[in-house]
């Protein structure tokens, strides 16, 4: 496990215990134990938006089971059985629906992902982790001033990017210091 060992951290100190065992964010979140214990998850830039893969494996699914409706209602006329060619093509007709709102939507939250990113970036990039208190912060305050927990500073940039539909429920109840200063 490589840790330690990033020369240019060295003078960051934690403004709120200044303790020197700061990590950069993006460090952390590269980290497999932070992946592993959930710290990286507590300050992700972004939501996890399926990528175009998952819509094509989703795509694929959609159309093998609708498939399967479609052969259902192929037996059905062959074998002159009106239920089966009924249901065989409700079936078929409710997945191809089905599959094609799910890729929709989808695609909607990777296009909002890829709409908020550089906000994101540019507030979630500087900041910094302190394993001594448990706060997020940017050195020298820039490109936002305070301190705030990993919950107060991932509904912070998610907020700020736009993400802020795609916050779980827990964050309802986080809430953020007045006016946390940052730039355009
Ligand atoms: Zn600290």
């Amino acid at each position: 496990m490589a840790t330690e060992s990033s020369p240019e951290a060295v003078d960051v100190k934690c403004p709120g215990c200044g303790s020197a065992a700061v990590r950069s964010v993006p460090e952390v979140c590269a980290d497999h134990a932070s992946m592993r214990d959930g710290l990286a998850d507590r300050l992700a830039r972004s939501p996890g938006a399926p990528t175009r893969f998952d819509s094509g494996v989703h795509c694929l699914e959609g159309m093998l089971l609708a498939g399967v409706g479609i052969a259902l209602a192929y037996g059905g006329i062959a074998h002159h059985r009106p239920p089966y060619t009924a249901g065989g093509a409700l079936l078929a007709a409710l997945l191809l629906v089905g599959t094609a709102v799910v890729v929709r939507r989808e695609a909607r939250e990777r296009a909002l992902v890829t709409a908020g990113e550089s906000r994101a970036e540019a507030l979630w990039r500087p900041a910094y982790h302190c394993a001594g208190c448990a706060s997020v912060f940017c050195p020298g305050g820039t490109p936002w001033q305070g301190l705030l927990t990993p919950e107060q500073f991932k509904k912070f940039v998610w907020t700020e990017a736009g993400y802020d539909k795609e916050l779980e429920e827990r964050f309802t109840d986080v809430d953020l210091p007045p006016g946390i200063p940052t730039g355009p």
